[in-house]
């Protein structure tokens, strides 16, 4: 008898496993994927060496110091802070909005103070946002927003800016110095080796099934195991009983240039709405350390699209939080099953999140039973 199924080899999942191992406790763990990582999975272009994110790219970051110290535990991170361009009507700008991005659409030359002056005379006092829109013309402005946000947030989501919530937005700093690093976080890099090291160092002398679906044999894996670790989809969890959750997916487009630099940055976005894709992904520069193997870059266009069977993003309508509280309702009543990470919860998680949860989730019920002696 296993004290831990673990449905799932992503970040959840394996921080989950590996701590439990450390507890003494029988683990397995099993992944629908012919590979472990979950939505982080890397590989190693056998062409040019550049590291391959799968699933779109993912920089960790981090405000958490006891976090940083655990990742790296497991790895060796560069010094890479992310930095991003916006292409605008033909001309490009840095993300987020910051003295330049301001200076060069308006073409001005505002010192810091007067920026923050400026924006306001742009702004229009909206008192309580009840929707995307409103909410970044409050903070920016309308002509900013028409420019920057409106059309890479409708072929982001697919939806009127209108008919999404107020948080979509509050992610987006709006900065009037010259700092144009994406992230705050104090901590932050790209692992040297990518991210499936982490994960096989994770799961080192764990027993993990590929390519194995929960369930196909549901019954089974629950007659084998104390408890089960689920981070799948949680409607699918309940086959589907109050209805499908949303998710926006994406599709990605590969292609390959004999150059040596195509676009002078890892990630450019494209605001524009008549450009079908969202940004262009050229990931040798998250990794400026590494020696090619040969002349060449890789670049990846990311589409986003609708799709809840290849979830990325949850959409988070009032329709879908609604469906999501009645599940939440019935999960509390599943015996010898917990439910944690991105899919089982429905909400979006940065990777330090989806760590800190997985380690708060294991000290309360992996580890403080093996202190108690429970066998
Ligand atoms: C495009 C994109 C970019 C991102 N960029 C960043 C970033 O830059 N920085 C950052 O910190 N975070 C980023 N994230 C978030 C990051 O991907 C998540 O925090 C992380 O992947 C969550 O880990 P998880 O274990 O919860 O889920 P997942 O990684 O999705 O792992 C869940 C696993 O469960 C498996 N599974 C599901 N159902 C079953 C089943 N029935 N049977 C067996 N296995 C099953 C899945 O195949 C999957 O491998 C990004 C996310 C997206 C979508």
């Amino acid at each position: 008898m296993f004290d831990f199924l673990i449905v799932g080899a992503g970040f959840f999942g394996a921080v989950f496993a590996y701590e439990a191992r450390k507890a003494l406790k029988k683990v397995l763990l099993i992944e629908k994927r012919d590979h472990i990582g979950g939505n982080c999975y890397s590989y190693d272009d056998s062409e040019t060496n550049i590291n391959i994110h799968k699933y779109g790219p993912h920089i960790f970051h981090t405000p958490d110091k006891n976090i940083w110290d655990y990742i790296n535990i497991f790895a060796d991170f560069n010094k890479y802070q992310h930095r991003v361009l916006t292409t605008a009507d033909d001309k490009i700008y840095p993300l987020p909005i910051n003295l330049t991005t301001i200076n060069q659409f308006y073409n001005l030359n505002l010192t810091p103070d007067e920026a923050a002056e400026f924006l306001k005379s742009k702004i229009s006092a909206v008192a309580k946002p009840t929707n995307l829109e409103e909410k970044a013309i409050s903070l920016v402005g309308r002509e900013l927003y028409e420019s920057f946000i409106k059309g890479y947030t409708i072929k982001q989501w697919g939806r009127d800016p209108r008919e999404l919530p107020v948080d979509v937005i509050t992610r987006l700093p709006v900065r009037t110095s010259n700092n144009d690093i994406y992230y705050d976080d104090k901590y932050q890099g790209m692992p040297t080796g990518g991210y499936t090291p982490i994960f096989e160092k994770l799961l080192n002398g764990i027993s993990v099934e590929l390519k194995t679906d929960f369930f196909d044999k549901r019954d089974y894996w629950k007659s084998i195991a104390k408890t089960i670790v689920y981070t799948g989809p949680i409607d699918r969890y309940f086959d589907y009983h109050f209805g499908k959750l949303s998710w926006r997916s994406c599709r990605f487009e590969i292609e390959r240039f004999s150059l040596n630099d195509y676009q002078g940055i890892s990630v450019m976005n494209f605001a524009d709405q008549e450009i079908p894709y969202t940004r262009i992904i050229e990931p040798k520069h998250f990794y400026p350390e590494r020696a090619p193997l040969s002349r060449g870059t890789i670049i990846i266009r990311e589409y986003p699209y609708e799709n809840s069977d290849e979830p990325y993003y949850p959409v988070s309508s009032k329709a879908d939080l609604k469906i999501l509280a009645k599940y939440q309702k019935t999960q509390k009543k599943e015996k010898n099953v917990v439910f944690g990470g991105r899919l089982a919860e429905y909400k979006y998680y940065d990777m330090y999140q989806v760590i800190a949860k997985a380690l708060q989730l294991a000290g309360k019920i992996a580890i403080s039973k093996h202190r108690k002696g429970e066998k």
